[in-house]
């Protein structure tokens, strides 16, 4: 969730490609694990490597269309970026419509939020209204007041006036093209009389008034519990060859080792070997659904997909209420509460840029200490009153270039597929993408979002 790396951001703008601060890692794997006999060889269609979201979907897609698939976990079932989300299941991307035309174009931006808003339908489809944590709830954009706190979330009058100007641009654009949207101001009838408004810090909101929220892992449960066969997990793919043991991950000669045990093809299957703990798989194709770990598994994903870590914070309701889920400063912060009344706030990470990069799972203070002065404004509380923080969390976001998922053969007329890169909004984007992936390989059409663009 947030705002992605375009350069346009409010504070410390961060410029994407080539960033000293981020240090390089790649998987390694030792000889003894290279060369060891997995025990078991499973012969299927198709091999996707990561159970989030979009693994889960992609398998959810294949099922439906009697391929035969398995998935390869290496480490449990939601473990990533898919379980530690903000569960807003919002339209749009990580910038407001207006910015999303001036990037991508007028059309493309419109096909992004129909996207987007087909990604709602298809959860739906799978039944995620009946889950408790389900809330049909809209999600708003926020503009919000200048400040002189000195809080590095307050904007500035500057950045308040752009960012609701910003905001209006979007109303009249997105009405122009048909889009569903609404917009509140303080002291308007329908603006709800919640936390989040009586704070007084809103200058004005961008409702997106068909949007949901759930709890993520509850909904990573419903979609894997589709599947005909189950999520394998615990293990980590480290290859993945062709039938005579050569390397398809990457062509770069000096790292590319040879397999001292190819399997040889067999069953109709076999045009390609995927290698794991305690399986080999031999299958025709293999999706990548790694996301924020694309680069470790595919060193040349290095500047495609950039792992960025969000953070977030649970508190308990204590009286507050929210009637909508908010996304405030461009998607720089956001926040808003469960069915059971927990309400959780992310973000800040934008303030903290440089530091906020890698695999590592962690918290850290500045930017959980800005996550808590951000709470409090915005659901009023004192300065001396306690907040009742119940969790802290971290997870890890694949950014791409552009701030738009990433789909195709990872080389020209490769078996091998990615589909990731969702920049903070893959719940609201990870099942459509999963599905587009999947039928455009099969079909060997270019796909949406080809990654041959970058
Ligand atoms: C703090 C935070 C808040 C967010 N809030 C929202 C939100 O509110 N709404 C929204 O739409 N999006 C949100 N996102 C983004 C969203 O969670 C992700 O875009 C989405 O979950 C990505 O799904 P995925 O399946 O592509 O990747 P992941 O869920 O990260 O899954 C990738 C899987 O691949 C596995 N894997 C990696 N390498 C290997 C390997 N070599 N072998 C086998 N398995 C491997 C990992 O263990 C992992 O399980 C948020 C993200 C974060 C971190």
């Amino acid at each position: 969730m947030g705002r992605f790396d375009s350069g346009a951001a409010r504070l410390n703008p961060v410029s994407f490609v080539g960033q000293a601060t981020q240090a390089t890692f790649h998987m390694t794997v030792s000889h003894w694990r290279r060369s060891a006999q997995s025990p078991t060889t499973l012969d299927v269609g198709t091999c996707i490597v990561g159970a989030g979201v979009c693994g889960v979907s992609a398998a959810i897609a294949l099922q439906k269309r009697n391929e035969s698939f398995v998935i390869l976990e290496r480490h449990a079932l939601a473990s990533g970026a898919s379980s530690r989300n903000a569960g807003f299941l919002m339209r749009g991307a990580a910038c407001h419509y207006a910015e999303a035309i001036d990037l991508y174009g007028r059309a493309p931006a419109r096909d992004l939020w129909r996207f987007t808003e087909a990604n709602l339908e298809g959860l739906r489809h799978e039944g995620c209204e009946s889950l408790e944590s389900y809330r049909r709830i809209p999600s708003t954009l926020l503009a919000l007041r200048a400040g002189d706190s000195g809080e590095v979330w307050e904007p500035d009058a500057a950045y308040a006036k752009l960012n609701r100007a910003g905001l209006e641009r979007s109303l009249t654009l997105m009405r122009e093209d048909g889009l569903e949207v609404g917009w509140l101001e303080p002291g308007d009838k329908a603006a709800p009389a919640d936390s989040a408004w009586k704070s007084g810090r809103i200058s004005c909101a961008l409702v997106n008034p068909s949007d949901a929220s759930v709890n993520s892992y509850q909904l990573m449960k419903l979609l894997a519990g589709k599947l005909a066969s189950p999520v394998l997990e615990n293990q980590e793919v480290f290859g993945i060859e062709d039938g005579e043991g050569r390397s398809l991950l990457h062509d770069a000669a000096a790292t590319n080792q040879p397999t001292p045990n190819p399997l040889p093809r067999g069953g109709g299957f076999g045009k390609v070997v995927v290698r794991a703990a305690d399986f080999t798989v031999r299958c025709e194709r293999v999706l990548v659904c790694t996301n924020a770990c694309a680069s470790l598994l595919l060193p040349q994903f290095e500047n495609l997909v950039k792992p960025r870590r969000g953070q977030m914070l649970g508190l308990a309701p204590n009286g507050r209420t929210l009637a909508a889920s908010y996304y405030a400063n461009d998607g720089s912060e956001y926040f808003r509460q469960a069915a059971d009344g927990t309400i959780v706030v992310g973000g800040c990470r934008t303030y903290f840029a440089e530091q906020e990069v890698g695999f590592e799972d962690r918290t850290t203070a500045n930017v959980q200490n800005a996550l808590e002065s951000f709470a409090r404004a915005m659901l009023g509380y004192s300065k001396s009153e306690p907040l009742p923080i119940i969790s802290r969390w971290a997870g890890t976001m694949g950014f791409s270039p552009d701030g738009l998922p990433l789909i195709g053969p990872i080389a020209p007329q490769s078996p091998v597929w990615f589909c990731g890169g969702f920049t903070g909004h893959g719940m609201s984007m990870g099942y459509k993408a999963a599905h587009e992936a999947v039928d455009a390989m099969l079909s060997g059409r270019e796909p949406l979002f080809s990654i041959s663009r970058v």
